[in-house]
């Protein structure tokens, strides 16, 4: 337990006092965002009995706020090929994704996207009716020699608002059990390694649940909040991956943290990259439109790590906008005001709010902020969780499952962003593999499997820690400690890292995972007890943090998101590899390893691996 064990007690010895009331069920699902809502309706359609877990009301999961789009090669502005779209998958990925995963991915994408218009979801219509597509970041036609393409599917800029409800009022005609508003805890494990379940607790009435089940699938979403600056909602605090990390699973590639390029400076809101597909570009202080410099041929729509660090090295140099010359303008204000009316409405409203710009007519402050997390549970493109282990021979299968565990979406790593996630990428990948988990657990399991029982020892560990955190009276308060965590985390593993910063911030983040030991938690009730949550959300946050800052340091390359100055190139002999980090709970300690990353495809009749060469745009 995190210094659970150690957590100072006030009040009363309740130990042992909770319990659990037990739930069986085919398969539950943990989250309703786009991933769990996918995996959820594809399980219930095959018949099996289905609970879907969910800390949010269903809609107000994070997939809501998503604007850009969905990439797939529909071909409706231009020829297209899924081929095209893996090749710039996995140049934007920096070689670290797994092909054979994105190969999955990209062939996928066309059907992902014509069931979610069968579901009902309001694209946006080109003249002659078809689903609008328009260009985004790192996106070219016929293997990076055809220019720029059109792929991303969009729903004006508020395509995850539309693709949520859409999947969500269509999962409410299969027959899924939803436990809204309850906050799963931890994996129950069986004693031979399988997943049996989850305990989760209403947060309405403080009653404890233990959910068992024959496959669990994990979709609970990104850490954007382990930093300060981020675009994610306050939800977003990896309690699934954190639930993994303490049943001693690995999380993969954590260090790969992608900023995006225009949040809105000061407020962390996203203004989509979509912006600039619609022709918006970036400017200096001294109206010099800098991204030619540094992308010649995609310019403003270079891949996200790539702008990023443009506009960085733009303010490091003096060239930044504003008193403190330390952002950037975003212009719209050359475009016709009726585009943006049409095509831009969400951000043109945001913009006014969070930084009272018209768009129509002056440009938005912008500053690169964490968006996005690329690493996550590692799985096959099953969604099937994987974890080396050594085989019947004693050589160690990289790719070995751990049975009845599956995850998807941002929570989880196929991999297919690899060290950088293309934009319009994710809301593809929440579909495609929270559809491929419901397929897979169709396969490989019936309605009405026996589910084993978990040993009563995973209850108490989860019962335990939740009492601890409960009765917590230290002296530092949860919003507190989380602001430290944030503030070491956005200083210290930022757009660009060196040895220096990253070595200070595994000293701090390791001390701050100490600290945990004497936070303090005041409302002792079991009632929409927030502080208890927060304290509960920021124990997860703790271990994904921790992971991050390891693995960041001990990575000596430059790849995708992670910029070293320190090594600037990539290193493909030594580091084409992913990272797996595990973090022991008792002892506040990270430990690293690393498996192979795929370079194969599913079939290379289909599609050729794509070799690596150096990434330029
Ligand atoms: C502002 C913004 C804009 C974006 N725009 C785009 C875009 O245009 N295109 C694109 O491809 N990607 C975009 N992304 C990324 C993409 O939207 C997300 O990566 C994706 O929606 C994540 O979906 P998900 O289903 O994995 O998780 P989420 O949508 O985050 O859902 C997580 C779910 O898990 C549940 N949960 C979490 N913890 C617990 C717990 N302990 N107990 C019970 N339930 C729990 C929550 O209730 C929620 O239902 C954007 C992201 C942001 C932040």
């Amino acid at each position: 337990m995190l210094r659970c064990d150690v957590l100072r007690r006030g009040g009363r010895a309740a130990a042992g006092a909770l319990k659990a009331l037990d739930h069986e069920y085919d398969a539950v699902v943990v989250g309703a965002g786009g991933a769990g809502l996918r995996a959820a309706m594809g399980l219930a359609e095959a018949g099996f009995k289905t609970a879907c877990i969910t800390k949010l009301f269903p809609t107000r999961s994070h997939t809501v706020a998503a604007q850009g789009g969905i990439n797939a090669a529909l071909g409706n502005m231009t020829p297209d090929d899924w081929r095209w779209h893996m090749y710039d998958t996995v140049k934007g990925s920096d070689w670290l994704g797994d092909q054979d995963a994105i190969h999955y991915m990209c062939k996928e994408a066309p059907r992902a996207v014509l069931e979610l218009e069968q579901y009902g979801l309001p694209f946006s219509r080109t003249e002659d009716g078809k689903i609008y597509q328009r260009a985004f970041g790192g996106q070219s036609l016929e293997f990076g020699k055809g220019g720029q393409a059109y792929r991303c599917a969009a729903a004006a800029d508020r395509t995850g608002h539309a693709m949520l409800h859409t999947l969500y009022g269509r999962s409410l005609a299969f027959n899924t059990s939803y436990f809204i508003e309850y906050f799963a805890m931890d994996l129950l494990m069986a004693d031979d390694g399988s997943c049996v379940g989850v305990t989760a607790m209403c947060m309405e009435d403080g009653s404890i649940h233990r959910f068992k089940a024959k496959n669990t699938v994990l979709a609970t979403g990104g850490y954007g909040r382990a930093y300060f600056s981020c675009t994610s909602a306050h939800t977003c605090t990896g309690d699934g991956s954190a639930m993994a990390l303490r049943a001693g699973l690995p999380l993969q590639d954590p260090e790969f943290v992608q900023f995006h390029p225009t949040g809105i400076y000061g407020a962390g809101c996203l203004i989509t990259e979509g912006s600039r597909g619609e022709g918006g570009m970036l400017r200096n202080s001294e109206g010099e439109r800098f991204m030619e410099r540094y992308a010649p041929s995609a310019k403003d729509l270079a891949s996200r790590d790539v702008v990023s660090r443009a506009m960085t090295m733009e303010i490091r140099e003096g060239r930044g906008v504003g008193p403190n010359k330390d952002h950037i303008h975003l212009h719209l204000d050359h475009l016709p005001a009726e585009l943006l009316a049409e095509r831009l409405p969400g951000i043109s409203e945001l913009a006014a709010i969070f930084s009272g710009v018209d768009v129509t007519k002056e440009p938005i402050p912008v500053l690169p902020t964490v968006h996005y997390n690329m690493g996550g549970i590692p799985t096959n493109h099953f969604g099937e969780v994987v974890k080396p282990r050594k085989n019947a021979n004693g050589d160690i299968d990289q790719d070995a499952i751990v049975p009845g565990l599956f995850a998807a979406g941002e929570a989880a790593c196929a991999s297919v962003h690899g060290a950088n996630r293309l934009g319009a990428n994710s809301l593809l990948d929440i579909v495609v593999f929270g559809r491929a988990c419901a397929l897979r657990i169709a396969d490989i399991a019936k309605p009405g499997d026996k589910v084993q029982d978990a040993p009563k020892a995973e209850t108490d560990r989860a019962l335990g820690a939740l009492d601890d955190m409960r009765y917590a009276r230290g002296q530092t308060s949860t919003a507190e400690l989380r602001l430290k965590l944030q503030r070491v985390m956005q200083d210290n593993a930022a757009v660009y890292r060196t040895q220096e910063t990253l070595a200070h911030g595994v000293v701090s983040v390791d001390a701050v995972v100490k600290e945990f030991g004497d936070v303090g938690v005041t409302d002792r009730s079991l009632i929409w007890n927030t502080d208890l949550i927060e304290t509960m959300e920021l124990r997860n946050l703790l271990g994904n943090a921790a992971c991050t800052m390891h693995a960041a340091e001990a990575r000596k390359e430059s790849r995708g998101a992670h910029a070293r100055e320190d090594f600037k190139d990539r290193d493909d002999v030594n580091w084409m590899k992913h990272t797996l980090a595990t973090f022991d709970e008792s002892k506040g300690k990270t430990h690293l390893d690393y498996r192979p990353v795929h370079a194969f495809t599913l079939d290379e009749k289909e599609c050729k691996v794509v070799p690596p060469f150096k990434r330029v745009y």
